[in-house]
This record gives C-alpha cells, sequence and structure tokens, in this order.
C-alpha cells in the first residue's frame, strides 16, 4: 500500500485538528498572543460577554458594588449603541469596558476586511458613548482567524481569553451555575493549603460569563446574578481579589 495514502490524509486531518485547536481553544498561542489567565493566583478576572443589557446590567453593576468589585465587559457593538448611557455608566463606575464585536459574527469565517469593520465598528460604539475606545478584545465564541491577531494589534487591543466558561447562556437553574463554577473556589482553596509553594497555581482564573444575549435584546441572565450573589461572598472569604483585565499587568502567559 502506498505511505502517501495514509500519510496524506492523517496530514490532513492533523492539520485540521490544529488549526480548529488555534481557532478556538482558549489557551492557544497560534494566531495571536492571548491572555488567559491572570499574573497572580489570588487575582480572580470577572468578565462579562454580550451586553450592555438594560434588563440585568443595572442590577449587576449594583451587584458588583455591594462587594466591591470591578469587572471587565466586553460589549457588543450594535448594543452599545441601543443603550450608550448604559455603556457609559458601566464605565462611571469604574468597570473596563472591551470590544466584542459590532453583530457578533464567527470571526473563523470572516475575511480581514469584514473583521477588520466588525472591531472598528464596536470600538467607535464605544468611544462615542464613553468618549474612550476599548483596548481589550475578545472574539465571540472564542473563534479567531490568522488575520485576527494583526488587526486586533492594529487597533492597539489585547486579545482575552478565559480559564472557565461555566456556559451561563444556557437557561438553567442557578444551582446548575453555581456548580459549574466550582473551580474558581477549589483553586483558591488550594492556594490557602499547606501545599508546597511549588505546588501551588502561580497564576489566576479568568472567568467568562454573559450579562446579555448577544442574538436578542433584554436576554434573560438572572441565573447568572443569582449564582454571583452565591458566589462572589464566598470567593471573597476565600482570599480573593476581584480586579478588571488592566490590574492584572496585562501579563501573557504562554501555553
Ligand atoms: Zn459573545
Amino acid at each position: 500500500m502506498d505511505p502517501w495514502l495514509v500519510a496524506v490524509p492523517s496530514f490532513a486531518a492533523g492539520l485540521a485538528g490544529l488549526t480548529a485547536y488555534g481557532a478556538v481553544h482558549p489557551r492557544s498561542q497560534l494566531f495571536c498572543h492571548t491572555l488567559f489567565q491572570t499574573d497572580q493566583a489570588k487575582k480572580l478576572a470577572l468578565t462579562f460577554d454580550d451586553g450592555p443589557n438594560p434588563a440585568i446590567t443595572p442590577k449587576l453593576l449594583d451587584l458588583l458594588d455591594r462587594h466591591h468589585a470591578k469587572a471587565t465587559f466586553f460589549l457588543v457593538g450594535k448594543w452599545v449603541r441601543e443603550s450608550p448611557t448604559l455603556a457609559k455608566e458601566m464605565s462611571d463606575r469604574g468597570h473596563l469596558l472591551g470590544n466584542h464585536t459590532d453583530t457578533h459574527p464567527n470571526l473563523f469565517f470572516c475575511g480581514p476586511q469584514e473583521t477588520r469593520t466588525e472591531l472598528l465598528r464596536c470600538s467607535e460604539a464605544i468611544g462615542q458613548a464613553t468618549w474612550a475606545e476599548p483596548r481589550w478584545f475578545r472574539p465571540p465564541y472564542g473563534f479567531r482567524s490568522p488575520w485576527l491577531g494583526s488587526l486586533v494589534l492594529q487597533q492597539r487591543m489585547r486579545m482575552v481569553m478565559w480559564t472557565l466558561l461555566p456556559g451561563d447562556w444556557r437557561l438553567k437553574p442557578a444551582d446548575w451555575l453555581i456548580d459549574r463554577m466550582k473551580p474558581i473556589a477549589a483553586h483558591a482553596q488550594n492556594l490557602r493549603s499547606p501545599n508546597q509553594p511549588s505546588q501551588k497555581p502561580s497564576t489566576g482564573d479568568i472567568l467568562c460569563l454573559h450579562d446579555g444575549d448577544y442574538a436578542r435584546p433584554n436576554g434573560d441572565r438572572a441565573h447568572t446574578l443569582a449564582a454571583l450573589e452565591y458566589w462572589l461572598p464566598r470567593w471573597r472569604d476565600l482570599g480573593l481579589e476581584f480586579v478588571t483585565m488592566k490590574q492584572t499587568n496585562g501579563k501573557v502567559v504562554e501555553a
């Protein structure tokens, strides 16, 4: 049997697998440098995608205030144009705003020009609402393309992924979501354990939640609020500090 008959398809399959990994895996550095952890184990970066959402975001801002927590919000441009005052309020209350594209497409299937426009229009919407352009970017669905990295850098932003994606876009009971968020507390407990320093984590979590729904206005994210209500005081008791992406020293941790 000709070895090429075996080798070529398996090489192609391997390449396709590698491309898929590079496109979507949160730790992949294939297409560009990507932040996916904070620079200290005790620093927890709370991040929220797909807003602003008038039905949920104001309640979330109050909840975060009650726990003295600042977060990073990756906003969708079309929703910023719908609620510019809310976007301004988020920024005024000390939260960091990031770009999550204008219409939330899967960028893996967008060409360079379309991708560039998606990024620019979102930054423009945030700039008009808040007088400050975002310096942080999160790709919709976590999908990246070979040209996304350079476009993000050209627009003076940094790419941010996550360590934990509990899946709060699913309409599940709060208990289900609370359970899915357990790994954050497990890491914090490990940090406080009597283990040797070398066995303890040196980097912290970036948690990806959603205060909006990219497809429809006023998306129901009450379970996200309830799960945070449960975890925020517990995380604080475990010694975690809530930081924005700006407060992690902007360190890129290599995979
Ligand atoms: Zn999204």
